[in-house]
């Protein structure tokens, strides 16, 4: 499927097969000389041809093309080293794409989220957890090179310049690309409809990512746009209304773990509150989550439980083995976080 969304900007989907995203919308700006490509698919038969037929129905030579990637998730980068090969110059930001994409199919790369599974309560977790994962089953090939992007760095592609603006949280490094003049903006995995991005735990380098998140939401809410493409779903007409629903959804699941730390009124470990926590998942138990809807479900609510204890609403102790442990502080649940601005 292609839409023309403005003169030369089209958004082409790419089917993701068995993910609840269903699939990754990629935007096309045809320049003047060259020709721009924000965001792949999965490594994978389908999305690579699925991708690929797009560009011939837009007669998009690669060679003259710059691709960028918006975050390190292989649904956007899964395609780079395919891409690379053909002549496409790829660009992204330099953390995202090389301290994680270019590594994601190596066992040493799990290290990192196995630890995160045992401070989460998990007990004795291996690589066998990551086998279904899709960093893991559809991530790039690390034979590409790119550019690094950041903030304020411009594509330039006559009519439309789109400007690289740093919006991290969803991941450390997370870019969007805004034209200023026409006022279209690319909000990648930051802002969505109908789903709510995942924001999870990266580790103690990113701390209190969820309220970085915050940051970011509140650094965009006021730019003049007249449509928001998102990288998912649909395309977002109000996008003040859409964060300030975003922010509130993130309200309300600091309520929900903080009063769930009131009710149990004991220690509890990540993965003890997020059984107890509501998920929008069909799967009767805990134990019937796939494996990676259970590390994206621990992920965020260590990042709602993190941000609580940052803010002194809850206590944190970290045993021996480096397992967390949260607690309720007093017998009040705050109705105040995070600040949000109503238009
Ligand atoms: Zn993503």
């Amino acid at each position: 499927m292609i839409e023309e969304i403005r003169k030369n900007i089209y958004r082409c989907e790419v089917p993701l097969p068995k993910s609840p995203l269903k699939w990754i919308n990629n935007y096309v700006v045809v320049g003047d000389q060259r020709t721009l490509v924000v965001d792949t698919a999965f490594n994978n038969p389908d999305c690579f041809d699925a991708f690929m037929a797009n560009m011939e129905t837009l007669k998009v030579d690669l060679s003259k093309t710059d691709v960028v990637i918006t975050h390190l998730h292989a649904d956007h980068s899964g395609l780079i080293a395919e891409l690379y090969a053909r002549g496409a110059t790829i660009y992204g930001p330099e953390l995202d794409i090389e301290v994680f994409t270019r590594h994601m199919g190596s066992d040493a790369y799990y290290d990192r989220f196995l630890h995160f599974m045992t401070m989460f309560g998990m007990s004795n977790p291996t690589i066998a957890f990551f086998e279904k994962h899709p960093a893991r089953r559809y991530t790039t090939s690390p034979e590409f090179e790119f550019t690094p992007v950041k903030e304020g760095d411009i594509f330039d592609l006559g009519e439309y310049q789109f400007q690289v603006i740093s919006v991290p949280g969803h991941t450390p490094s997370m870019i969007n690309l805004y034209d200023e003049k026409h006022k279209v903006y690319l909000s990648a995995d930051h802002v969505l409809d109908t789903i709510t991005p995942n924001i999870s735990y990266w580790g103690p380098e990113y701390p209190v990512i969820l309220e970085t998140y915050f940051k970011s939401l509140m650094k965009i809410i006021t730019i003049p746009v007249e449509v928001m493409l998102p990288a998912h779903r649909n395309v977002i007409e109000d996008h003040p209304r859409r964060i300030i629903e975003l922010l509130d959804h993130h309200r309300f699941r600091l309520m929900e773990v903080e009063e769930i730390l009131q009710q149990a009124d004991r220690e509890m470990t990540v993965l003890e509150v997020t059984q107890k926590m509501k998920w929008r998942i069909r799967a009767k138990s805990w134990e019937e989550f796939p494996d990676p809807q259970k590390a994206f479900a621990t992920g965020e609510a260590m990042v709602h439980l993190e941000y609580l204890a940052a803010k002194d609403r809850i206590d944190l102790r970290i045993d021996d083995n480096g397992v967390y442990y949260f607690s309720r502080r007093d017998n009040r649940v705050s109705q105040d976080y995070p600040v949000v601005i109503r238009a």
